[in-house]
């Protein structure tokens, strides 16, 4: 396996230099676009890894399905279901998903910022801290890794430029959806977005995800396996932003890409991947990231369909 990993990063080197580095969080735009890295938690319980695996990024919208299982996890799907529904939107991640009528919860989706927002408020805790120390330690549960922390520096560059996603936060409550202090609400997203990770912690959290939710060494069950099917469903049909279709058609395997440059992809029962490359295509997808995963799913049959 680890060979196959270094030849597919070797082949795909190359489209690094095709992408962009995500320059709106100004703190982003330092990465180097020419890293390359991935790790595959496997069914046989060890980790291949090859190229920049190791190097540290920040999740971003990586931690959406985390927002949700956690809410799931609070709430039961009834309940978040109502409040932020799952239809595909087809339309790129900061979108303002409103025409001329009323926002409703069926306009909103948790892998798009304005659900992802809507989805911190329905997370428990006594305070939006508390709420946000809750999802970071869910992360680091299931990335098995206890030292994953907050990178300071994305946090405040996001914090302080986040004019788009305030937008969105205010529009929600303008409708009713965020009845608490959106700021508060905001700090707990832009914190979440900012939690870093490297590839071996993406794939170790997919594994639970592609194991139904069952920890990889112990077994241990950390959520319902139904949650499971949520969520892989909804990263399917909406995971990378308006290139889910395309994802679908060449991979076809649920994941969820931020404009940090990663990406975490579920095999069902057999892996969890974690991948990071940080130049972007145009929908803000890693762009050599997709094409590793692209080739990966040819040489082992991974499409699920
Ligand atoms: N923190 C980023 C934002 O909300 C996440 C975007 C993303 O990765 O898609 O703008």
């Amino acid at each position: 396996m680890e060979e196959l990993l270094d030849k597919l990063l070797e082949e795909c080197r190359g489209y690094t230099g095709q992408g962009r580095v995500a320059t709106y969080i100004p703190e982003l735009a330092k990465a180097n676009p020419r890293d390359l890295g991935i790790s595959v938690l496997n069914s046989d319980g060890r980790h291949y890894q090859s190229g920049d695996w190791h190097k540290r990024f920040t999740i971003q919208s990586v931690v959406k399905p985390i927002l949700l299982l956690q809410a799931l996890m609070d709430n039961g799907e009834e309940y978040v279901h109502a409040r932020v529904g799952v239809e595909a939107t087809g339309k790129p991640f900061d979108a303002i998903n409103v025409t001329d009528q009323m926002l409703r919860s069926d306009h909103l989706n948790p892998m798009v910022n304005m659900g992802a927002i809507a989805m911190c408020t329905l997370i428990r805790g006594s305070s939006y801290e508390e709420r946000f120390q809750r999802v970071l330690e869910l992360t680091r549960r299931l990335a098995g890794d206890p030292d994953i922390y907050v990178d300071e520096a994305v946090y405040c560059s996001e914090k302080r430029t986040g004019s788009k996603n305030r937008a969105l936060a205010y529009l929600l409550q303008s409708c009713g959806m965020i009845t608490d202090d959106v700021e508060e609400v905001l700090d707990c997203y832009f914190k979440a977005c900012s939690i870093s990770v490297n590839c071996r912690d993406l794939a170790s959290i997919a594994f639970v995800l592609a194991s139904r939710g069952r920890l990889p060494q112990t077994e241990e069950r950390v959520f319902p396996s139904q949650y499971a099917r949520y969520v892989n469903a909804v990263l399917m049909t909406c995971g990378m932003y308006d290139g889910s279709g395309d994802f679908a058609v060449n991979v076809g395997v649920p994941a969820k890409s931020g404009v940090g440059g990663g990406i975490m992809a579920v095999v069902p029962t057999r892996m969890g991947i974690g991948i990071y490359a940080p130049a972007l295509d145009a929908k803000g997808n890693s762009l050599a990231g997709i094409q590793v995963l692209k080739g990966l799913s040819e040489k082992l049959y991974l499409s699920i369909f």
